[in-house]
């Protein structure tokens, strides 16, 4: 999502990805058909588990990446075009959600207006640039194109005080770049040479449907590609931001304006609507150091150019097929391998998420989210909940008194499932069927207004990062407590028809892997508040480290398309979070196995297998080699194969289940196994 701003809050959350018993049909918990029975489990169980799938599952045109989660999502798209439909062509009570939903989802499908528009809808936006005569000016325009939308130098947002997790503070974090990581800009690699050389083409290109010649253009993507350049040298890479403590810098305003002299913090606070802003956090103080340098250093023709940029680049997607298709070519096409564009009811059903997330959420659990499902995952959740309760008190590894800590902090995780108890307010946010990028504006000043409200006030516990009809799940470190909204309680991931091996393969992994999240490598910084506070001994955590060391080496020896590796420092957090939720998950169901009559095999596999089996169907994939090699820098998580064969390989249990020897390609002899939860 680009202009529009999903959630602006800038709190760090844990992913599943970087992504029941409605259905009248039944769907098959684990179909053989899918797994490809050439291969020997202890040699490739990822391909064992789902060789045929991926064979028959060719990546669709529109896909950079496509697996189960995006399978999910295919049939998500299905039920929430039929609500957005409906919500479109009815005409619904004046200032009902039914109606913002609706009139926000025709004026995006009304091409011909949109057509007939161009960027005329942005001329009043475009004219307050060109009115710029000062550094003065410059700055009251970012604050002001940060309040419609666009978010150029940095981003703002409002987030829970790291160390004082009852309130809330301003935050500002490092930002103002237009390619998805700053390794691209500074980068030796091909690809990266290869990436700036395109996105230099690609904004010339963006100016010329401005109206710019060609002269012009070409120097005006220049100007911007060295304004994006100084930004991405001043900010951290994501290695160093997986550090809470590294972005932790809470400060008065006058701190700030100390460190970053050349900006006037009190008239920007002011300009977004915080006259009292109260203490800030600044997740990159050396970033704020550098853009303030800049604003004396570059000239303000430049940063004229630059803010156009910005609010062009952000925009796109909501004006003119021109537009439209510039900006896919560039950021679908180029960057991440996509072959054709979604199909515009897609683009503008996410752009609705976006913008009314919890009103298309209210709509989308009301029609599909059975009050079963919530019970169900209630119980299992109890159920992973005292198994990593026992393993926590059966560690070797760590100390009595960090132990204790470690069961309070997950005794007093919170759980969430299905939906928020309370809705977001949507009444005084406007949508009319004037026009599409007016809707969009008006829907981004809400949430940004929305976010800002929060600041200087007690942290709303009820509050969710997710919309429920969203295929992911979460853990919020400042909140300790884990999230499942509605959309992901569905095949092949939660399946009322299953045995309970499947379940617990799949969901109860899951539930396993986002309660880990609270004791990985960035997680078991916080506490049982969720404040960032150090509650290990020394000794445990050296020990810690050792282990998750362990589990580093492992991913950073994975090759990806021929020579490039996995990163094993970056997708340790996700890595952790697997290899717990897959141990603890495993637990669970043999408790819940013992003392019953032991189940008979289905397809002629024990419920161990299918566990695994289960287990290895959620992270089946196709992905094209660009996304690959995007995701390989940007993506926290682990490619899909990896997420599978990494985690089974340090498990005995998965060797007993399947009769994996030592020789076998994926045996690792018991000293270089890692178990840490
Ligand atoms: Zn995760």
């Amino acid at each position: 999502m680009k202009f529009l701003k999903v959630v602006n809050s800038l709190a760090i959350l844990f992913l599943l990805v970087a992504g029941c018993s409605k259905k009248p049909q039944p769907v098959p918990p684990l179909d053989p058909k899918n797994m490809d029975l050439t291969v020997s489990p202890g040699t490739d169980f990822y391909q064992y588990a789902n060789g045929n799938w991926i064979k028959s599952h060719p990546i669709p045109d529109e896909y950079s990446r496509y697996g189960a989660f995006e399978q999910l999502i295919e049939q998500n798209y299905k039920e929430l075009k039929s609500l957005l439909k409906a919500a479109a062509k009815n005409k619904a009570q004046q200032g009902s959600i039914e109606q913002k939903i609706g009139d926000f989802y025709a004026t995006g499908m009304d091409t011909t207006k949109i057509e007939q528009d161009g960027i005329s809808a942005l001329k009043s936006e475009f004219q307050r640039i060109a009115a710029i005569k000062s550094t003065k000016d410059v700055q009251n325009e970012i604050a002001h194109l940060q309040l419609v939308g666009p978010s150029p130098l940095f981003d703002v947002g409002s987030g829970q005080d790291e160390k004082n997790t009852e309130t809330v503070i301003a935050q500002l974090y490092q930002g103002g770049i237009g390619l998805p990581d700053r390794d691209y800009y500074t980068g030796d690699d091909n690809r990266s040479k290869e990436i700036r050389k395109e996105y230099v083409k690609h904004i010339a290109r963006m100016f010329k449907l401005l109206g710019d010649d060609a002269a012009k253009a070409g120097a005006e993507s220049k100007t911007v590609m060295n304004i994006e350049t100084q930004l991405a040298k001043a900010s951290m890479t994501r290695l160093e931001r997986r550090d809470p403590h590294k972005t932790y810098n809470k400060m008065s305003l006058k701190k700030l304006q100390r460190l970053s002299h050349n900006i006037d913090w009190a008239s920007y606070f002011k300009n977004i609507g915080l006259e009292n802003v109260g203490d800030i956090n600044v997740g990159q103080p050396h970033f704020f150091k550098e853009i303030s340098k800049m604003i004396k250093t570059v000239g303000v023709d430049d940063w004229k150019t630059y803010l156009r940029w910005n609010l062009i680049n952000r925009s796109a997607n909501y004006l003119s097929t021109d537009f439209v298709k510039e900006d896919f070519a560039f950021y679908g096409a180029f960057l991440s391998g996509q072959k054709v564009m979604k199909p515009r009811w897609k683009r503008v059903l996410s752009a609705t998420n976006g913008a009314l997330g919890e009103a298309v959420g209210q709509l989308y659990v009301k029609k599909y989210f059975p009050p079963e499902a919530k019970e169900r995952m209630l119980n299992l959740v109890m159920n992973l909940k005292s198994v990593l309760r026992s393993r926590i008190q059966k560690l070797q590894w760590m100390s009595e008194s960090t132990k204790k800590q470690a069961l309070k902090k997950l005794d007093a995780m919170n759980v969430k499932i299905g939906y928020p108890d309370k809705w977001i307010d949507y009444s005084k946010l406007e949508i009319k069927r004037d026009s599409y990028i007016a809707n969009v504006v008006r829907a981004n000043q809400f949430n940004f207004r929305r976010e800002m409200n929060k600041i200087g006030k007690p942290v709303d516990r009820t509050e969710w990062h997710m919309n429920p009809q969203t295929v992911n799940a979460y853990y919020n470190p400042t909140m300790n407590e884990i999230v499942f909204p509605a959309a992901i309680l569905q095949p092949p991931f939660f399946n009322n028809a299953a045995d309970d091996a499947v379940n617990y393969g799949a969901i109860g992994v899951v539930i396993g892997h986002e309660m880990t999240h609270g004791f990985d490598d960035q997680g078991r910084n916080f506490d049982t508040k969720g404040n960032l506070r150090d509650w290990w001994t020394k000794e445990d955590e050296k020990r810690f480290n050792a282990r998750a060391q362990v589990l580093a080496k492992q991913f950073n020896n994975y090759v990806v398309l021929d020579s490039l590796h996995v990163n094993g420092k970056l997708t340790l957090g996700e890595n952790i979070a697997d290899l717990g939720g897959l141990n603890i998950s495993y637990q669970a169901l043999e408790k819940s196995l013992k003392g019953k009559p032991r189940p008979e095999k289905i397809d002629g596999f024990t419920p161990e297998q299918r566990f695994f089996l289960a287990f290895a169907q959620v992270w089946r994939q196709n992905i094209r080699p660009k996304a690959q090699m995007r995701r390989l820098k940007e993506d926290v998580h682990s490619p899909g194969r990896f997420r599978t064969d990494g985690p089974v390989s340090n498990m005995p249990e998965f060797y007993k289940a399947f009769n994996v020897k030592p020789g076998d390609p994926l045996y690792r002899p018991k000293n270089e196994r890692a178990i840490i939860w």
